[in-house]
């Protein structure tokens, strides 16, 4: 069964398209799934996260004028001529509140401050304590300051009600210290969503299994249960499915009650690659079916179910019910199974719909550049991603290809810490040229 002539939403038999085009037809259906239900837990439980609720500053931040250096609070009109001596009339640590009554400070006059501490009434600005001298209960002044100098006014980072986080947004450590500091000891948080992966294929045995001679280990389930919880889901392993219809079908119908599916492997043009073909038996639509990447090309985009087929039948009136995706509609990615190209192009695709899902806002795929340390040669027509290492501290930063067997070679991944992107048009890049990066 196909539903390929019914809009211009589901591909025809083949469809391969850009990787620029591949990423924006995932990122266009990301813009449309719902997160799963909010939760609440602890606040630390929630690094990592994606909030279900904006962090509001509970009071003025910082709460008082808060010294940022060790010194003296002082008018800064008594320092117009240097060196000069104020008497010092008290002094303020961080904790303490310097009443009005009982440590107002006049013309000429000083208090001792600490950093942290809140400025005495009648200041405004702090010297710092190396540019001073202390004698009894006089200190001599070398340096003049600006008013203003060496504290943050009450409120300067945020008033009291104003939005310090918005919802969508994934709870990282400064997030943390934000909600934190507004007093949210507990906060509200997308479900999970949960992923499941199928990997396929009939040389594939369980990893503590002995494999026979023509056999290997079933990788792509581990590493893709891995990219999933870091990117903000919960992968649920399903059994391995073999090179055979009735089986894989039923693990595929078992994957669709997750959130997402994942499938690794079976989706090149060979005679056991049987994926695509049980996924259109199923109610599907087909986003694309091959992408203009190495490594990657077979990829494949599409959703399942009741939802799927009204969208495709009819995107008009898909999106007259308020932009709400049907209940049944499940996404799901046939990946390549060689585990380079079953990581990168979870990064490249699975990633935004699974933080999509998350509740997370949509985030921009990130392109770093470095100088290119050696040339490279390659052949045109697809976007590659190759495995690099960068290296070089400070502004030196240079990369290299490392040497790899193609994309079955973990082992060479394993040693690079991002991808050279190369355009589909060249076929030689200079050394010393500037490069696109993607960090992994
Ligand atoms: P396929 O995409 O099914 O044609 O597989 C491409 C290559 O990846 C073959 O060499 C497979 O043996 C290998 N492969 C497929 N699935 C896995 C897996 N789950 N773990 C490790 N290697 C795999
Ligand atoms: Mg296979």
């Amino acid at each position: 069964m196909s539903f390929s002539h019914h809009s211009s939403f589901t591909a025809p038999a083949s469809q391969v398209v850009s990787f620029e085009e591949a990423r924006r037809l995932v990122e266009q259906q990301a813009a449309d799934v719902s997160p799963g239900e909010v939760e609440t837990v602890d606040l630390l439980a929630g690094a990592g996260r994606v909030l279900a609720e904006g962090i509001i500053a509970d009071r003025d931040f910082p709460p008082f004028a808060r010294a940022t250096r060790d010194g003296y609070a002082v008018r800064a009109a008594d320092l117009a001529e240097i060196p000069a001596r104020l008497e010092v009339v008290g002094e303020v640590k961080a904790g303490d509140w310097p009443e009005p009554g009982f440590c107002t400070v006049g013309r000429g006059q000083a208090v001792g401050i600490m950093t942290g501490a809140p400025l005495p009434a009648g200041t405004d600005a702090v010297v710092m304590i190396e540019h001073t001298s202390l004698t009894n209960r006089s200190v001599e002044v070398r340096r003049s300051v600006r008013a203003g100098e060496n504290f943050v006014p009450r409120g300067a980072e945020a008033l009291a009600g104003q939005l310090l986080l918005d919802r969508g947004r994934r709870l990282d450590h400064s997030g943390i210290a934000i909600a934190a500091s507004a007093g949210k000891s507990r906060v509200q948080v997308f479900r999970k969503p949960r992923v499941a992966v199928i990997s396929t294929g009939d040389e594939l045995v369980e990893i503590d299994a002995a494999p026979g001679p023509a056999q290997i280990r079933n990788s792509n389930s581990y590493s893709l249960a891995a990219q999933v919880q870091n990117a903000g889901g919960e992968g649920v392993q399903l059994a391995i499915a073999p090179d055979e219809r009735g089986r894989l079908r039923s693990l595929i119908e078992e994957g669709l009650d997750c959130d997402l599916l994942l499938l690794a492997g079976g989706v090149s043009m060979g005679k056991y690659d049987l994926v695509e073909q049980v996924l259109r038996e199923l109610q599907t639509a087909f986003y694309f079916t091959g992408a203009e990447i190495q490594p990657g090309r077979p990829v494949v985009f599409g959703s399942c179910g009741a939802g799927a087929l009204a969208r495709a039948d009819d995107e008009s009136a898909a999106k007259t019910r308020a932009g709400a995706p049907a209940p049944h509609k499940k996404y799901f990615f046939g990946l390549p199974g060689n585990p380079v190209s079953t990581m990168v192009t979870f990064e490249l695709f699975a990633r935004p719909m699974i933080e999509a899902l998350s509740g997370m806002k949509p985030q921009p795929l990130i392109f770093l550049k470095a100088r290119l340390k050696s040339e490279i040669q390659t052949k045109t027509g697809l976007k590659r991603f190759l495995p690099a290492v960068l290296s070089g501290e400070f502004e030196n930063a240079e990369v290299e290809l490392v040497r790899w067997q193609g994309s079955g070679d973990i082992a060479a991944l394993a040693r690079a810490n991002c991808y050279v992107v190369i355009p589909p048009d060249r076929e030689r890049i200079e050394a010393g040229e500037w490069v696109p990066l993607l960090m992994r």
